[in-house]
This record gives C-alpha cells, sequence and structure tokens, in this order.
C-alpha cells in the first residue's frame, strides 16, 4: 500500500452534498454517522444509498423476508432523519448475494449524477480479513465499496458512459473527495465528540441489528477513542481520504 502522500491537503471538510454508499442499512451508521451529523450540523444535503434489501439480518426465525426488508428500511430512513440527512435510495438487490457487476455500477452513477455529491463515503474494498479484529469481512460490503469506486471513477465521469443515461438528462458527474470506511484507522480523522450522542441515537434506531444497544455504545465509543488518540480528537472516526484528481 502507498505511504499516505502528506502534501495532500487533508484539511478539515465542509461539503455541500454528502452521498454515502453501502451495502446494507445500518453499514454507514457505524462507520459514519458522527461524520454525517457533523456534515448535516454545518448545512451538507447528506444522503444515503442502501444497495441491497438487508433481507438475511435476523436471527428471528418467523420473520418473513418481506417483513425484515419493510422494517430495515424504515430503521434506516429513521437514522438519518436523526442525523439530519436528506433521503435514503434503496437499490433492492438481494442481501448475501451481491456480486460487482455493470449493472450495479449503472445503479450507482444514476444515483452519483443525480445527486452530484462533492464527497462520498462509502466501505473500503480491500479490507477481505482481519487476524486482530477476528473477522472476515462481508462480501457484500467489498462489493458495494468496489462498485461504488468504479462508478465514481471513471463511469460516472465520462459522458460517453452509459450513453442511455445522458440521453435521459444524467450529466456527467466528477466526485472530488472520496472516505473509505474500513473500520479500522486510515489517513484521515473526523472529529465527532460532539456529534457522537447523534450517532448513537442512529445507531439505536436500528432496533432490528442492535439488541445490546449498550454493549455497541461501548464498542463504538471504544473505536471512536482509539481513532481519538491517532489525531488528538477525543472522538473521531477514521478513513481512508482520496483527493480524486482525475
Ligand atoms: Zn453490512
Amino acid at each position: 500500500m502507498d505511504e499516505p502522500d502528506i502534501s495532500e491537503d487533508f484539511s478539515p471538510l465542509n461539503p455541500k452534498i454528502v452521498l454515502g454508499i453501502a451495502a446494507h442499512p445500518d453499514d454507514l451508521d457505524y462507520a459514519a454517522a458522527g461524520t454525517m451529523a457533523k456534515f448535516a450540523g454545518t448545512g451538507a444535503e447528506i444522503h444515503y444509498l442502501i444497495i441491497t434489501d438487508g433481507s438475511k439480518g435476523s436471527d428471528d426465525l418467523h420473520i418473513s423476508e418481506a417483513d425484515l426488508i419493510k422494517m430495515r428500511e424504515d430503521e434506516q430512513r429513521a437514522a438519518v432523519q436523526i442525523l439530519g440527512g436528506k433521503g435514503v435510495t434503496f437499490l433492492g438487490y438481494p442481501d448475501g448475494e451481491l456480486e460487482v457487476t455493470m449493472k450495479l455500477k449503472k445503479d450507482i452513477v444514476r444515483v452519483i449524477r443525480t445527486i452530484k455529491p462533492d464527497v462520498v463515503i462509502t466501505l473500503d474494498p480491500t479490507l477481505v480479513y482481519s487476524v486482530e479484529r477476528g473477522f472476515i469481512n462481508h462480501p457484500d460490503h467489498r462489493a458495494a465499496g468496489q462498485a461504488a469506486l468504479d462508478a465514481i471513477f471513471p463511469l460516472a465521469r465520462d459522458h460517453l458512459t452509459f450513453p442511455d443515461l445522458y440521453a435521459e438528462g444524467f450529466e456527467p458527474h466528477k466526485t472530488a473527495i472520496v472516505l473509505l470506511s474500513n473500520f479500522g484507522a486510515g489517513n484521515y480523522f473526523v472529529d465527532i465528540t460532539d456529534t457522537f450522542e447523534t450517532k448513537m441515537a442512529a445507531l439505536k434506531a436500528h432496533e432490528s441489528q442492535i439488541p445490546d444497544v449498550d454493549g455497541t455504545r461501548v464498542w463504538m465509543e471504544t473505536v471512536a477513542r482509539k481513532n481519538g488518540e491517532l489525531c488528538d480528537y477525543e472522538l473521531a472516526e477514521s478513513f481512508m481520504r482520496i483527493n480524486v484528481r482525475g
């Protein structure tokens, strides 16, 4: 992996339009709800794009897929509202089966060209597993992050890519900044000391996913403090930041 380029401008961001792109309802709130709330608080429009329907995320043997999909969409809408966001788009791909296809990339390009974000926050597709943290990254997370990056560059940028979209009025768009979350340390930190409680309220909205709110709070606070020690904030979210020049 390249060493972070210290000549880069990594000064704090003040975006106008932020698009979060992730696989499941709740991914973005674990990764970035503190950052989303902070950006919303300084006037940014916040949009979420959730690619799958979340239809596998339940231990309840009696719940139907249709009920779970509806519940998780409602939970995600509530969470976005709590952190001051504007709206959520659901693409409805089946949970657990996500593949990086041109169809998926085109669906993401359509949303990027509609929302026209200056900052996209998505999941780091290079994270396959972590021995230290003892987990295998969900394949949907990797596919979502990869498709999002491909959609940002070069597919959303070029009018000759997906000419049918251009003909329908979806103008090309360049996203200036990408923030990738791998739920660990990156090269860019956002101070979430003042928005940590909002992050927890947003996570709490995902009732079907978070049976142990207190345990989740301890986990989130531990991660945020650890990030904070690396950057002199009390509580922080961490990202790999790419200033896209192309
Ligand atoms: Zn997920």
